[in-house]
């Protein structure tokens, strides 16, 4: 699920490279709306990369994690770059 959060009425997302993802949680720290979580299945590094948090809100589209995160695993990009 490389997509954590969609949103057509702002034509953004919030994409995951999950395996580039170390699991440092710097993101997950940062994000003032709690909006992700450590996901529950490991990736290829053995880590626990992000996932949305079900008891948030939801993304606000910050773009704080993008901002913090050192192996650019995760930002915020335009939604119609995703093939559905
Ligand atoms: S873009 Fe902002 S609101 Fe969304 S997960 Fe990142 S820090 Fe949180
Ligand atoms: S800041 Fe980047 S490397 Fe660290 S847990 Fe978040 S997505 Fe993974």
């Amino acid at each position: 699920m490389p997509a954590l959060y969609k949103s057509k009425e702002k034509g953004k997302m919030l994409f995951l490279q999950r395996d580039r993802c170390k699991a440092c949680n710097l993101c997950i720290n940062i994000c003032a709306v709690k909006a992700i979580i450590p996901d529950t299945e490991l990736n290829s590094r053995a880590g626990y990369p992000p996932a949305p948090n079900p008891e948030s809100k939801g993304c606000t589209y910050c773009g704080t994690c993008e901002l913090v995160c050192p192996d650019f695993a995760i930002y915020i990009t335009d939604l119609s770059l995703l093939e559905e």
